[in-house]
């Protein structure tokens, strides 16, 4: 299969011929649709987020269920899914908990070291050299996912739109549903309209927020903020905090 290696950071990403993965036992494998670029991916790209190298990137995901591991018997073959980055254990004390948004395995085996849970990649050269994984590392023709992180797609939903789901969107959800806590009738202000924000501004929407106000220096990021909800909006001059 093809994928997007980053050899080292500050470099440009390279496609290269690289062997399809095995899933092992507890894991999928996903033929991938379309794949998110996200800001976490440039960081890593620039230096500024340390990750191991050479990594393959990307973890903002939509494909199709092309085999499972040994053990996993869902979603069949051939289901439209979407994954999210944060791929939960599902087995630490923090999953058992319901915080799979802080699993410990997850963020001490994939997001420092580039490894799934057994402590091993499933990425290699042709010449057997190790791939670090960053998430399921979707940048690629396919993937190899944990099965504790790996959705049905709606079919009312479009594929190639989806794969924000499992990043800017849930990142977005966790803030309104868990940390603000949001109730119909509240009034919120959101501050910076990317990915995550104008997300915000949807989903406090459909919360039933009183009020909704977005801030931001750019205005188109205004605009498509009024299109999802946004009440009010405030034209922040730039370098004014
Ligand atoms: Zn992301
Ligand atoms: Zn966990």
């Amino acid at each position: 299969m093809r994928a997007a290696i980053l050899e080292t950071p500050g470099t440009a990403l390279k496609i290269e011929e690289i062997p399809i993965p095995d899933p092992k036992p507890g894991e999928v494998l996903v033929r991938i649709t379309a794949c998110g670029v996200c800001h976490t991916d440039l960081h890593v790209i620039k230096n500024e987020v340390a990750f191991p190298t050479p990594a393959v990137l990307g973890h903002e995901i939509s494909g199709t269920v092309e085999a499972l591991g040994p053990g996993v018997e869902w979603p069949a073959a051939g289901t439209p899914v979407v994954a999210s980055f944060i791929m939960p254990c599902g087995a630490c004390e923090y999953c058992a908990r319901g915080r799979d948004d802080v699993c410990e395995r997850f963020f001490a085996l994939n997001r420092f070291k580039g490894v799934l849970y057994d402590g091993n990649t499933r990425l290699f050269r042709r010449d057997g050299s190790p791939l670090w994984m960053y998430s399921m590392a979707e940048l690629a023709e396919y993937a190899v996912v944990p099965a504790t992180d790996v959705f049905p797609l709606p079919e009312s939903l479009p594929p190639e739109e989806s794969p924000i789901l499992g990043c800017a969107v849930f990142t977005a959800y966790g803030a309104v549903r868990h940390a603000a806590d949001l109730r119909a009738g509240e009034r919120v202000a959101v501050v910076a309209l990317g990915g995550v924000g104008s997300n915000i501004v949807q989903i406090a929407n459909g919360f039933g927020a009183s009020q909704i106000i977005a801030v931001d220096i750019v205005p188109e990021k205004l605009d498509a903020a009024q299109r999802f909800g946004a009440t009010d909006i405030v034209t922040a001059p730039r370098g004014t905090p």
